[in-house]
């Protein structure tokens, strides 16, 4: 058993941190107990190995911790750079079953979305302890060495630049003009992974930055965009409409709603930060599940991320209040799929029920969700999202749909927006670390432009000017912190 002792800045419910002993106690084959200040706080089963950090990036997740959904206080950060068998290493942040390297049922995991796995906990963001401490424990299979030549602090930026490219994969650009809106630390790494993207394919669609903060305008063009445009002064008119697809990186709603008027065809939302937009309170859960929200038509009951091959959409949730004229036509045309009309309430017992007694529910369906909803107004959409206070299960499987009827609906903002303007609202999380590093490995040049977006190292002692800094726009783009040395760690 080992048996691992640390002093480590716990943030807080109140977004502030307080130093905290911590231990970490069992091994790979049984499983850990977490002691916080002496007690019990934690147990996790097996497939973790303690890891020591060297390097931990500051992101808008962290920001806006205090915020989100999970249970505080905790050991944040989880855009980490450790040392593993003696070797620097980059650490996914899902504890699937996959990750721990585990033999379940568990269909998320066998599945090919382990990132999605309900029963996963997650680094440094739910419940699993993070990056900002000396160690932490990190799920076996999760752990990627750092190829020759990679700077450790860059590679600090190789989780948020997975998330980018996974971005550019599932709304798939392919010419006209795309955006990215208030490019920052995320941002920064959207441009890069458009770059790398439309370079690798030999496609030609323009790469814009829209910025507000006229000192950003040089990290851009360096990052990968074609033209910087400025919209601190004057108005967005002549832009709107302007964009095949808006990738909007601001986190706020104000973001959001510019985004859909400058879009032509796709918002892929980034970021959230937890607060109601276009009249749901679940939007931040909608980019944790990778659920796209678009206009209902028969074309899009075909809906798949565009780096997929055609994908049946079996099961379809018919929410309450949807009108049966628009649904009976399709029904009779695709007998193929299968439209269930059926409560909120319902839909969830029976997916439940399956979980317990083995009946996999809908069936026919890769994972126990349905595989596209349709809904008629903003509260449906959230009660589909999270049809359970305290639960994070959705009815609609990760990277499915939720297809909204416009015309049978009150006035709303997302009736205007999606079904007035056709618009798709796409959304997705954690991306692929071998194919970021591979990338980082291949493009020495994308690499080197990423270092530039680094503007301070803070280190562990100094977390709260760190954090005080990242969150000051007008004095840094990503601020990372040094939580060991490597001197520390023999
Ligand atoms: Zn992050
Ligand atoms: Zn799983």
């Amino acid at each position: 058993v080992t048996q691992l002792d640390f002093i480590a800045p716990e943030y807080g419910a109140d977004g502030t941190f307080t130093s905290v002993s911590y231990r970490f106690s069992g091994d790979r084959d049984t499983g850990w107990k977490i002691y916080r200040d002496g007690e019990e706080t934690l147990q996790l089963g097996p497939g973790y190995v303690p890891v020591q950090s060297l390097y931990c990036g500051i992101c808008s997740t962290d920001l806006a911790r205090k915020f989100l959904p999970y249970p505080l206080p905790q050991i944040i950060g989880h855009e980490v750079v450790g040392l593993h068998d003696d070797k620097p290493v980059t650490v996914e942040i899902n504890a699937s079953h996959r990750a721990r390297g585990l033999q379940t049922a568990c269909p998320f995991c066998a599945g090919g979305m382990e990132t999605q796995c309900p029963d996963r906990v997650t680094l440094g963001i739910d419940r699993l302890p993070g990056g900002f401490a000396p160690w932490f424990l990190a799920p076996i299979d999760a752990i990627h060495k750092l190829p020759d030549g990679i700077d450790p602090v860059t590679a600090t930026l190789t989780e948020p630049f997975a998330a980018a490219l996974h971005a550019v994969h599932a709304s798939g650009p392919k010419n006209g003009r795309v955006a990215v809106l208030g490019p920052r630390r995320l941002g920064m790494l959207l441009l890069a992974a458009l770059n790398g993207y439309r370079s690798d394919r030999n496609l030609s669609f323009e790469i814009d930055a829209l910025i507000r903060h006229p000192e950003l305008e040089r990290t851009s063009l360096a990052m990968g965009a074609d033209r910087v445009v400025q919209l601190q002064n004057g108005s967005t008119e002549r832009l709107e409409s302007k964009y095949d697809i808006v990738f909007d990186t601001t986190g706020k709603p104000e973001g959001l709603h510019l985004a859909l008027k400058l879009a032509k065809r796709i918002v892929h939302l980034k970021s959230t930060n937890g607060a109601e937009v276009l009249g749901m309170d679940h939007l931040t859960d909608m980019v944790v599940d990778e659920i796209a929200i678009v206009p209902f038509d028969e074309s899009r009951l075909r809906f798949s991320w565009s780096d997929e091959s055609d994908r049946p959409n079996r099961n379809i949730f018919v929410a309450p209040g949807v009108s049966e004229e628009r649904i009976a036509p399709l029904e009779k045309r695709h007998p193929e799929l299968r439209f269930h009309r059926l409560t909120i309430e319902e839909a969830l017992r029976r997916i439940d029920e399956g979980a317990t007694n083995g009946r996999h529910f809908p069936e026919g369906s890769p994972f126990p969700r349905f595989d596209l909803a349709i809904a008629a107004t903003p509260e449906t959409v959230d009660a589909i999202l999270r049809p359970a206070a305290g639960r994070e299960i959705s009815l609609v499987r990760p990277r499915g749909a939720i297809l909204f009827d416009g015309t049978a609906s009150a006035p709303s903002e997302l009736a205007d927006a999606v079904c007035g303007h056709d618009i798709e609202i796409h959304t997705s999380r954690c991306g692929d670390f071998s194919k970021a590093l591979a990338v980082l490995h291949k493009r020495p040049d994308i690499a080197e432009a990423m270092k530039t977006m680094i503007t301070q190292i803070y280190p562990l002692d100094q977390i709260t000017e760190a954090f005080r800094i990242a969150a000051d726009s007008s004095q840094s783009i990503k601020v990372i912190v040094q939580t060991s040395s490597r001197e520390e760690a023999k």
